[in-house]
């Protein structure tokens, strides 16, 4: 990554728009973008990241202003979605102007804010969040008895009941995501669907994704989502949903007004539909989950290009974009690891 120069401020002129908006050479358009505000965390799922990782430094991450200025290009370019995620963003101090920044992107054509989390730092911040626009949040949640979360996690699973609590009280919509790993959380996949449909709150399993400490992914760890809904059936009807441009399959479970969801990246990955490219928190793009490298509009804005520049950048980017994990399986080397691109 090239070295940080002073930031410019943000070219006010208007941005050339793809008529029809971001896509790649493969057909796929682009609707929905991630940014990762940290790569900090004060988890250490086991499934994520080591135990004592190498943090970025603070200078590197990109500021309230570079959030906005990459956020306002992608939404130029046809994003309505974006959800905010890490690392855990909840550690970022400035999260709630960040927030409030993304609001003014509504009138240009956001639609969507949304956020991934932990939930351990939610109880008290849940409130302000909604107000200042949050649309929704991602809850992980891999497991409801506390010695199976510590195992996963290596932290304690209160907190996280207790921020789920405050934000449905908030107002906030809450979908749970458990990634379920063998011999780990696989007893967890029956008592975590009871605990979400007691509460009505959505529940998707994720397939394990070889993006952890390279060499500690297994194939054997991997619980499939054939024996994800296996497990399922042992209690429940179970029947699937049409699948929409979400990565999860739904299910509906008979009876239940809510279902569960599977994101089987692994054993049926949806690349063919992925509508979705993700900024790292120094800005680097990477337009899928499994890319080698990425590219840097965050050391390209600070090396002064304005946003005419990165707009093409971004186009290019996107339009290179690789078929995905489907073609090519396995394993990715590459030094950012899944708490850096961040899900
Ligand atoms: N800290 C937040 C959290 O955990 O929700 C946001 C960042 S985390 C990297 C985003 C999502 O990635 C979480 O749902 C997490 O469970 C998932 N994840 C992390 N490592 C994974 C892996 N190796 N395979 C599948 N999902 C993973
Ligand atoms: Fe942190 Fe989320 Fe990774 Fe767990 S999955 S270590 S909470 S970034």
């Amino acid at each position: 990554m090239t070295a940080a120069v002073a930031n410019p401020a943000p070219t006010t002129r208007p941005l050339p728009v793809a008529a029809v908006g971001l896509r790649d050479r493969h057909g796929r358009g682009k609707r929905k973008l991630r940014i990762s505000l940290t790569d900090r965390c004060n988890f250490r799922c086991t499934y994520c990241m080591p135990e004592h990782p190498q943090w970025l430094p603070r200078s590197s991450l990109m500021t309230r202003d570079e959030v906005l200025r990459l956020a306002r290009i992608a939404v130029l370019h046809g994003i309505t979605h974006i959800r905010l995620t890490g690392g855990e963003p909840l550690l970022r101090p400035d999260l709630l102007d960040c927030v409030h920044d993304l609001q003014t992107l509504r009138p240009l054509g956001l639609q969507r804010l949304s956020m991934t989390t932990n939930a351990a730092l939610l109880a008290p911040a849940a409130k302000a969040l909604a107000e200042a626009g949050l649309d929704d949040l991602n809850i992980s949640l891999d497991a409801v008895d506390p010695d199976a979360f510590r195992a996963l996690t290596r932290r304690e699973v209160a907190p996280v009941l207790a921020g789920i609590n405050a934000a449905i009280d908030a107002g906030l919509p809450v979908k749970l995501n458990a990634v379920v790993l063998r011999g780990r959380n696989d007893e967890q996949i029956l008592p975590l669907t009871a605990w979400a449909l007691a509460r009505g709150l959505p529940l998707r399993f994720i397939e394990y994704m070889p993006l952890d400490q390279p060499g500690r992914w297994q194939a054997d760890d991997v619980v499939s989502e054939a024996e994800i809904l296996a497990r399922l059936r042992s209690v429940y009807r179970v029947e699937a949903l049409p699948r929409g441009s979400d990565p999860a399959t739904r299910y509906q479970l008979a009876g239940e007004a809510t279902g569960v969801g599977i994101i089987a990246t692994v054993s049926n990955p949806f690349c063919a539909s992925c509508d979705r490219i993700r900024l790292t928190a120094t800005g680097e793009l990477f337009t899928c989950l499994f890319a080698a490298s990425g590219t840097p509009l965050g050391a390209r804005m600070r090396a002064g290009d304005d946003d005419a520049t990165l707009s093409s950048l971004l186009r290019n980017a996107v339009w290179h974009k690789q078929a995905g994990y489907a073609a090519a399986p396995g394993p990715v080397e590459r030094p950012i690891l899944m708490h850096g691109i961040g899900g």
